[in-house]
């Protein structure tokens, strides 16, 4: 496995990959990886000749400079993780490499109404943050594949916008969520839950099984809401919001006529951890 830390010199190996045909899959993290990531290097491991996966913890997309400062750092334990599950390259820049002189951190490009609910409208400048440092890595590793995870519901929705917008010769491949076996989502911030916190966060996704049992159930959408909002408030979360959401659109769906696609999306806090999960309820 060979770790750059070099825009330049990254892209001129894949550019070497390239002429001789090879396909690249690529995996963008954060690091603190965890089986959520490597299920994503396995999935591109598949269909891809060589996996690239990058390692930067992008500032431009956290809203709040102390969740920056506090996200989880493991660079030693990540290498070894990706070189047991036999990623081929790994890119782990520091941030002038990736926005030398201050450019690429942001992109001529609107969502629409997609980044105007739940994540978007709960971290202003998050999601265009992120469609830019993906742009900035497709433009470095020119993937034939592109893996992330159904965790991040809105980021790939955010994404596939961004590709077809910019007509990329990239595929978005969304892989399902991997769970601890009490049902809680997989996440680099889960190991600064406290005790007391960890106990509770598996109900998150009860929760969100509840509410796909009730929607299938012909109950009312807004009820199912608040009733699971207040399942949350109850078990000791503070959720930001809960919604049933068209799985294209995103926006939160008040008649259930006419939506063949729906998620159910949460984001909440257990104590100083802010969690975000999703079930989808009716698959396309
Ligand atoms: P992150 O390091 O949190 O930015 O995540 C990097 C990629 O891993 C994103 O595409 C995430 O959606 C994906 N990911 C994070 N957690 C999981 C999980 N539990 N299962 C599957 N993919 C995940």
């Amino acid at each position: 496995m060979r770790v750059f830390q070099s825009a330049k010199q990254l892209n001129t190996t894949i550019q070497k990959l390239k002429s001789e045909g090879v396909t690249i899959g690529f995996v963008p993290t954060m690091g603190a990886l965890h089986e959520g990531h490597m299920s994503l290097i396995r999935a591109a491991k598949e269909a891809s000749d060589y996996v690239v996966a990058s390692i930067f913890v992008n500032p431009t997309q956290f809203n709040e400079s102390s969740d920056l400062k506090k996200y989880p750092k493991t660079p030693t334990s990540d290498k070894r993780m990706l070189q047991l599950e036999g990623c081929d390259l790994v890119f782990m820049p520091s941030v002038d490499d990736v926005y030398p002189d201050g450019e690429h951190k942001e992109i001529d490009l609107a969502f629409g109404d997609l980044d105007k609910v739940m994540e978007g409208a709960h971290r202003p400048g998050h999601f265009a943050g992120v469609a830019a440092v993906v742009k900035r890595l497709l433009d470095i590793v020119e993937p034939d594949g592109l893996y992330m995870g159904q965790k991040d519901f809105q980021q790939t929705a955010i994404i596939q916008h961004m590709i077809s917008h910019f007509e990329l010769p990239t595929k978005l491949v969304i892989c399902p969520t991997m769970r601890e076996i009490d049902g809680l989502a997989m996440s680099s911030r889960n190991r600064r839950l406290t005790k007391e916190n960890r106990a509770i966060a598996p109900i998150i996704h009860k929760v969100l099984q509840e509410v796909k049992e009730a929607y299938l159930d012909e109950y009312d959408v807004v009820d199912i809401e608040q009733i699971a909002l207040e399942a949350l408030t109850n078990a000791g979360f503070r959720p930001e919001y809960l919604s049933i959401a068209d799985g294209v659109t995103l926006q939160a769906i008040r008649r259930k006529a006419g939506h063949n696609y729906v998620v159910v999306c949460v984001a909440a806090w257990a104590g100083s951890v802010r969690l975000i999960d999703n079930v989808i309820i009716k698959a396309l």
